[in-house]
């Protein structure tokens, strides 16, 4: 699915070096590198903090202890998400409440939004699912109708901007209360491990969550509030650094692999491309394809999968049970019939090979195979 390898030989010599002084500074926790990407990444991103942290998981952690959020209220979020986004809410005896989502962005669906709140609504996490903005704008408006806090999961779109009906442009992840990323290596920006951030143009949040991932410390062992060990490694730090100043070609790549698919597959009667809203530049963190036909569509995009599969191409279906039917939120009782379209998509998507080092040999390939299946 994704090809750091590759990715990595072209830029060996700088991230190298980079490591190696990192380890001849032996400055492996909150070293220099640290504070340079954040402030590189703050300026990339147009917004006033950023905070590096562990990972993507904790960065929504994280900013859920900011807002203090009290045991047993609501956060409305997709249940077509990865289960990150959910899990930390129940994890902090919040209420995930699920929410449709629309289903041609894969974004929560803003139409769903308003009779899910209640007078314990406090939050609504939009996703930012395979690189596609949530339409923010409609969220904001319900958010600030609703006194509601927004934090953007912008694990699969960093460097997406969204367009505002006036012509403003803003990164997706800067324009809720709070953004929160993963630099896990398979995503947009990738470490070599694990790695997050939370972004703010809020000061008091931004010392608030700087605290918290940083045990509640305000300063050397004086404790005000209850927070975790959530910090960015040096060595991570000193390669996202790099790998920050390509990003923009990354998504370039990403984007011209998209576009080769979306030609091959244009007009297919069973191949839905992705979506691509005005107001959105796609990331392409997945290229997702909808598949549709025979007498039971999951059947068909399941064998799909493994035809590519039997050709040494691999698919992945993200995700194969929403939120609302796993096991650990089985007490909300939720069925089809309260989430139609998500169950709907869950059955129909499947991600094909997306990462910056496709060639044409490769994508003609891929959409060769796919196109084969359906004309067999
Ligand atoms: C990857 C991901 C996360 C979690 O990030 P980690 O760094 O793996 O903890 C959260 N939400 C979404 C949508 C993701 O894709």
């Amino acid at each position: 699915m994704v090809d750091t390898k590759t990715q990595y030989q072209k830029i060996k010599t700088e991230v190298d070096q980079a490591v190696l002084q990192v380890m001849d500074s032996s400055g492996f926790i909150n070293g220099k590198a640290v504070q340079d990407f954040a402030l590189n990444l703050s300026n990339y991103l147009g917004t006033k903090h950023a905070i590096p942290c562990a990972n993507g998981t904790d960065a929504l952690q994280i900013a859920m202890m900011a807002l203090d959020l009290q045991p047993g209220d609501e956060v409305i979020t997709p249940s077509f998400t990865y289960i990150a986004t959910t899990e930390v809410i129940a994890l902090l005896r919040l209420t995930p409440v699920f929410a449709e989502v629309d289903a041609k962005t894969f974004c929560i669906d803003p139409a769903s939004l308003e009779k899910l709140i209640t007078p314990r609504t406090k939050a609504i996490v939009p996703v930012h699912l395979y690189g596609h903005a949530a339409p923010m704008e409609e969220i904001m408006a319900i958010a600030k109708k609703h006194n509601l806090y927004v934090i953007e999961d912008n694990a699969q779109a960093i460097g997406s901007d969204y367009t505002f009906p006036d012509g403003r442009k803003k990164k997706t992840g800067t324009i809720g209360h709070i953004g929160a990323t993963s630099f896990y290596p398979s995503k947009n920006l990738g470490a070599f491990g694990d790695g997050g951030a939370l972004f703010t143009d809020d000061d008091a949040l931004a010392a608030k969550m700087k605290m918290i991932a940083n045990h509640g410390q305000s300063r050397q062992y004086y404790f005000d509030v209850v927070g975790c060990n959530s910090r960015l490694d040096t060595i991570q730090a000193a390669i996202l650094d790099i790998k920050l100043k390509h990003l923009d070609e990354y998504i370039v790549a990403r984007t011209a692999a998209a576009d080769f698919y979306d030609k091959a597959f244009s007009n297919h009667p069973s191949i839905t491309p992705p979506y691509r809203a005005k107001y959105s530049r796609h990331a392409f963190h997945q290229y997702t394809i909808l598949v549709e036909g025979g007498k039971n569509s999951a059947t068909m995009r399941n064998e799909l999968k493994d035809f590519l599969a039997g050709h040494k191409i691999p698919a992945m279906i993200y995700y194969p049970v929403p939120g609302h039917k796993q096991k650990m939120f089985a007490h909300f009782k939720l069925t089809t019939e309260d989430m139609p379209k998500t169950d709907w998509l869950t059955e129909r998507v499947i991600s094909l090979p997306m990462h910056t080092e496709l060639d044409e040999e490769q994508l003609q390939f891929i959409t060769g195979k796919v196109l084969e299946y359906f004309n067999r």
